[in-house]
């Protein structure tokens, strides 16, 4: 017979770690430049050290127009190929996907994002740009601390061919699993427990990518003017389009990044293993609301 101690310590191993965690902003600003990669405009976001609490928000117009980068305000339906954050005054924000997986990674849970421009610089077309950035900014612990998100049993969402999953884990893993059958990338998966070191190494540097049928597609609906063969990686039926790949599987490690900085629309330290197969921005900011739900945030 197991005993109700006994049945929380098999709880505690299989969700880790659930005590609170101590919150961080960066110990300076920084100002990033760069280019929108669907509007092909000069886009540039200053980030600032935040109080704790104030959690991670986007502001644009000094101030004037600011939303809270969480999943209330990120809206689905529009997030086709980026995440797009629209606040109660219709204040939109998008593209921030990339930073956000940035500051995730790296336990940033405080800061303010000032956004000049339509959208969040897509620089590299990865997250290594903004974590070389706030690495050189600092990053500064905070009094106060924040409860982990722990799944502590299994959920799943089907949202068209998406398939996503959270079940319990002693960390945080992401699994992300692309299909392009008949191309050059087939289908492949990837595993990463997250640290910020790993994802730094072997998440951060894997770029966007585009089918390169698709892109003229795109581009007639106003997405990737500001995308090249350095930022994102161009594939078809049999070859990439890029002279070298950052990592022979970069297209299924940059899921792990979209992945990342859609969960962080939580806004909370996770715990859990997030399984995410066919999925792209639509299905996991569902997802991520549908984990708010589930969880009462
Ligand atoms: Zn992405």
């Amino acid at each position: 017979m197991m005993s109700s101690e006994h049945a929380q310590m098999e709880m505690e191993s299989a969700t880790g770690d659930v005590s609170p965690v101590g919150r961080a902003t960066l110990a300076n600003p920084v100002t990033i430049p760069g280019t929108g990669i669907h509007s092909g405009l000069p886009c540039e976001v200053a980030i600032s050290p935040a109080e704790g609490g104030t959690g991670i928000e986007f502001r644009r117009g000094g101030g004037k127009e600011r939303v809270a980068a969480d999943w209330r305000h990120a809206d689905a339906d529009e997030s086709v190929r980026r995440t797009v954050l629209i606040g109660a005054g219709g204040e939109r924000f998008e593209q921030v996907e990339h930073l956000m997986a940035a500051f995730s990674a790296m336990g940033i849970t405080d800061a303010i994002v000032e956004q000049i421009g339509p959208e969040v610089p897509f620089l590299d077309g990865g997250s290594l740009t903004y974590m070389n950035r706030l690495r050189e900014a600092g990053v500064t612990p905070l009094e106060s601390s924040i409860d982990p998100l722990v799944i502590v049993k299994p959920l799943t969402m089907q949202d068209g061919d998406a398939l996503l999953t959270a079940t319990p884990h002693n960390g945080l893993r992401l699994s992300c699993f692309v299909e392009f059958p008949g191309t050059i990338v087939g289908s492949a998966g990837f595993s990463l427990d997250v640290t910020e070191d790993r994802f730094f190494e072997e998440a951060a540097p894997a770029r966007t990518f585009a089918l390169a049928a698709d892109i003229e597609k795109l581009r007639e609906m106003g997405l990737a003017r500001g995308g090249n063969l350095d930022n994102a990686v161009v594939f078809d039926h049999e070859k990439y389009h890029n002279s070298s790949l950052h990592f022979d599987d970069e297209v299924v490690r940059h899921k792990a990044i979209d992945l990342l900085g859609d969960l962080a629309l939580l806004g909370r330290p996770l715990r859990g293993h997030f399984w995410a197969w066919r999925a792209g921005h639509q299905s996991h900011v569902r997802f991520a609301q549908l984990i708010a739900e589930e969880y009462g945030l």
